[in-house]
């Protein structure tokens, strides 16, 4: 029996598979590997949401990255972005003349990313790209494009492979989609 089965009981729709996601992971960091040749740039995780993606795509780098983390949230409880940003964690450290790369779950509204690329543009980075597990394009709010981006999905919420709805399903080996009575409990 999968050992994720009790949750997988709350999804209707597996819409990446994990090995479609593994390929996919593989290949960006087979890019990002040749972009970055000679470089050692400065992975940044957006947490929590990106955490999975991240150590997974790190680990199919073959540069000498360095690894921060951040907390960023627009989001309260529920499904949309509320628009405002607040930084909940910061770096440790001083990121400038360095080249950063922000790892993220997923581009929606792209007000998270657009309000983090111009922080750290603002702090004196050589260079900030954008490298996204999914992107979501009918959803944009702001002229925000992903620089790297694994898969587009459609105008659906989905959760898994480090993607939450209040808090669960992070562990989700899949992309998937919940039923619509979760939503509504
Ligand atoms: P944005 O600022 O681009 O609207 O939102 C980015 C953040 O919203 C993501 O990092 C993620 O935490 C959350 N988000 C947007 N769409 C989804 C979704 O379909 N599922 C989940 N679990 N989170 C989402």
């Amino acid at each position: 029996m999968e050992a994720n089965a009790r949750i997988y009981q709350d999804i209707k729709e597996i819409l990446i598979r994990r090995e479609e996601i593994a390929n996919a992971v593989k290949m960006l960091g087979e890019m990002i590997t040749k972009d970055y040749e000679g470089k050692a740039p400065v992975m940044v995780c957006i947490l929590k949401g990106a955490s999975v993606f991240y150590v997974d795509l790190l680990r199919e780098i073959d540069l000498p990255v360095t690894m921060e983390f951040m907390i960023a949230s627009s989001y309260g409880h529920g499904t949309s972005t509320s628009g405002n940003v607040r930084i909940i964690k910061d770096l440790d450290y001083d990121v400038s003349g360095r080249d950063v790369i922000l790892v993220e779950d997923i581009v929606d509204s792209g007000v998270t990313l657009d309000f983090l690329k111009r922080m750290f543009k603002e702090r004196g980075v050589n260079s900030v790209r954008v490298a996204t597990l999914l992107d979501k394009p009918a959803r944009r709010r702001v002229k925000l494009k992903a620089d790297y981006y694994c898969f587009t999905v459609p105008d659906a919420f989905v959760v898994g492979y480090g993607l939450d709805y209040n808090q669960i399903y992070r562990n989700l080996p899949d992309i998937c989609i919940l039923k619509p009575e979760i939503y509504n409990k």
